[in-house]
């Protein structure tokens, strides 16, 4: 329940005068739909006006305020022309510039014969002073509500800087006065005023330097923000560590079986994070573990070890994947493997129905299944485990904390201790690691299985792309398989498939019915066809959206072309680029980009050129773009930062890190006089979820 003196940060937008459905609207999209977004949403610029009482040249290109004698209107004679405002200034003349005036409001606001106060930046216009457009305008008795420094904030088509003021001298007075969350030798030395004031001043910039993200008050509110966050994950790796976990511990007996079937030599990359992992669980508290590893680097025959670790210690494993496709994938690679060292491997999708899927399901409550395989679908109620030793979860980007939480939930008697293992192929910088994943142990594959090639990257103009579906034909010669990704349209999926449909039918016109087309409009039954005929052969060149980006295995795929790369993240770019050059054929991957490049566009797909790095193509992308964007952090279930910059403030994230453990070691259940305090600051930055977590 969040605390009362909340409550009126959190009504919604429209509850502030000027505020109506369709600016809501407008502030919600680019906010949020509550008053506390605004409060967030702090300028981004700034226009310093001085008060001058006559005119020089000395302030032309400056904004200024002066008080006025207005005398006589020139309308404009034709549409084109503007109106004009003929004032003076003490002995000079000043002309006031309107395009597109209204006379009638014109003459209201500046009646002939009158004082008026207005701002404006001052201009010379042939050898006359002038201004266009002044901002502000006010009798002499109101000439004090022109402020001398006015906050810029960010915009979005439809919204004015106005509305934005308006809202801003509304809300700032209604601030509650919140008890101090943060350590009082800790504001000291950072020299951070309280939360409310730190708004007040990050609302009011009165220099460029206020609007720095080292601004004192900009630090405290990012600060508060990162503490937020830490606290929270915090709170849910004690929740997790606080149910004993147990002692899984293997006898080698069905992983040496493994190991003999494998074709091929774990690496030490590959030995080290399995050595890491297995002793986790041998201890006896319970495993919250991250497994990174870049595409290609082998991290499901690790996850098969370590699931036959948690079946030699006498109990079940599951490995849950973000899509059918990869549960299917992940199915085919390891029940051979598993079934060869005398286990029982299953699968649970969305599609198991009637008779097989209740068959399966009593086999894993009666614990004739050793190892399942799914979907989402393994959230089912009705998924009951004989007895749940260790779950992974694959592609973690795709789940957020919560499911980590549900599928732990399924051990024993709905008792926790199950231990749980995430897989990521998505490298991410460590900075952000910290904020998504603070409450779990990390480990990582760092160097790929031997004997791949570096895939050939270019750049191409797209003027360039008939060239390039031209020139497909030797690969298909040569029985190599294509994939060709289409653009990524972020309003709407059916731009997407217009795309795709698009490409298939220009493609089909070249080479017949060699080419497939797989789009997310498609059912589930129509994906996994298609993707089957490529896996087989049966078609060569794959037209795709996105829906391939995580996972898919064809090891004949060499050649990977991809349109519209720019609009693609990076770490999205490096995914898609590591589906090909998989089979020991040197892999091909072909960027084409619409031109003109802006700078940074040009730089990051030079970063895809230059490097197979995920870990360094991720920590350039988050230096180039800033984190919000990388992962597109909605689909992603990474946190979305209002205040923090994690770039600018990793300083101070590592010490949100250290007080978040520090203030739990200290009060484990927020009790005293400064945990109350914290727990609003949860609630402020909506991490509620993490409350529940502390009885009482
Ligand atoms: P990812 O980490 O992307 O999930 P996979 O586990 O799918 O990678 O492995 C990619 C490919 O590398 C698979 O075809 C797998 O059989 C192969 N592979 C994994 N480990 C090794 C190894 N140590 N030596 C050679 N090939 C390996
Ligand atoms: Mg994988």
């Amino acid at each position: 329940m969040r605390p009362e003196i909340l409550y009126q940060l959190f009504s919604p937008v429209n509850r502030l005068t000027g505020i109506g459905p369709r600016l809501a609207a407008l502030i919600e999209k680019l906010a949020g739909p509550n008053v506390i977004d605004l409060v967030w949403h702090l300028p981004n610029g700034l226009v310093m006006r001085e008060k001058v009482t006559q005119l020089s040249t000395d302030y032309i290109d400056r904004m200024i305020v002066v008080a006025l004698h207005v005398e006589h209107h020139l309308p404009s004679r034709n549409r084109r022309a503007p109106y004009r405002i003929q004032c003076r200034v003490g002995v000079d003349p000043l002309t006031l510039t309107y395009f597109n005036g209204r006379e009638q409001y014109l003459r209201q606001q500046l009646p002939e014969n009158s004082e008026r106060v207005v701002s404006g930046r001052l201009e010379e216009f042939n050898g006359a002073f002038q201004i266009t457009h002044p901002d502000h305008v006010a009798t002499p008795e109101d000439a004090g509500e022109i402020p001398l420094f006015e906050a810029v904030y960010p915009l979005t088509a439809g919204l004015t800087n106005a509305t934005f003021l308006k809202a801003s001298r509304q809300f700032l007075p209604l601030l509650p006065d919140l008890p101090e969350w943060q350590d009082t030798a800790l504001l000291k030395r950072e020299d951070w005023p309280g939360w409310k004031e730190s708004l007040i001043r990050a609302h009011h910039p009165e220099s460029e330097a206020d609007l720095d993200r080292d601004a004192s008050p900009r630090a405290r509110l990012a600060y508060d923000e990162l503490l937020a966050n830490q606290l929270a994950l915090e709170l849910v790796r004690r929740q997790m560590k606080r149910k004993a976990g147990r002692v899984l511990k293997g006898d080698g007996r069905v992983e040496s079986k493994i190991r003999a079937a494998l074709p091929y030599k774990l690496t030490g990359a590959q030995q080290q994070a399995l050595a890491e992992i297995t002793a986790d669980m041998a201890a006896s508290h319970r495993m919250l573990r991250l497994l990174q590893g870049d595409v290609g680097s082998g991290k499901t025959v690790v996850a098969l070890l370590a699931m036959a670790v948690a079946v030699e210690a006498g109990t079940q494993a599951c490995i849950m994947a973000p899509t059918e496709i990869l549960a299917q994938q992940h199915y085919k690679a390891i029940a051979p493997l598993a079934e060869q060292a005398g286990l029982s491997c299953q699968i649970i999708t969305g599609r198991l129905k009637g008779r097989k899927r209740t068959e399966i399901l009593e086999q894993l409550e009666s614990g004739a299944v050793d190892i399942i395989v799914g979907t989402h679908a393994l959230f089912q109620e009705d998924v009951v485990f004989h007895d749940l030793g260790l779950a992974i979860i694959d592609e973690q980007h795709r789940f957020g904390v919560h499911q980590r939480l549900a599928l732990s939930a399924k051990g024993k008697n709905g008792k926790d201790g199950v231990d749980v293992l995430v897989m990521t192929a998505t490298p991410i910088p460590r900075t952000l690691a910290l904020t998504a994943y603070g409450d779990m142990d990390i480990s990582l594959i760092t160097e790929k299985p031997p004997g791949r090639k570096p895939v050939d990257t270019r750049a191409i103009d797209l003027s360039r792309l008939e060239g390039v579906a031209e020139g497909l034909a030797r690969k298909l010669a040569a029985g190599e398989r294509i994939y060709w990704v289409c653009p990524l349209v972020e309003e709407s999926q059916l731009l997407d498939v217009a795309a795709a449909e698009e490409r298939f039918e220009m493609l089909q016109h070249l080479y017949g019915d060699r080419v497939g087309l797989i789009h997310g409009r498609l059912k589930p039954e129509e994906k996994d066809e298609t993707m089957r005929r490529f896996m087989t052969g049966e078609i060569s060149i794959l037209v795709a959206t996105t829906v391939i980006e995580v996972g898919v295995d064809v090891p004949e795929a060499t050649v990977m072309i991809i349109e519209h790369a720019e609009r693609f993240g990076l770490a999205q770019l490096h995914q898609l680029r590591g589906r090909v050059g998989r089979g020991g054929l040197p892999g091909t991957c072909l960027l084409l980009y619409a031109s003109p490049l802006g700078q940074t566009q040009k730089a990051r797909l030079a970063i895809l050129r230059e490097s197979e790095d995920g870990f360094r193509i991720a920590e350039e992308d988050l230096r180039l773009r800033g984190a919000g964007e990388l992962l597109g952090t909605r689909q992603s279930g990474l946190p979305e930062f209002r205040l923090a910059d994690l770039q600018a403030h990793s300083r101070l994230l590592a010490m949100a890190r250290d007080d978040a453990r520090l203030i739990l070691e200290k009060d484990p259940e927020l009790k005293s006089r400064r945990g109350a305090a914290l727990r609003i600051l949860l609630y402020l930055f909506e991490r509620d979820a993490a409350i529940r977590y502390l009885s009482g």
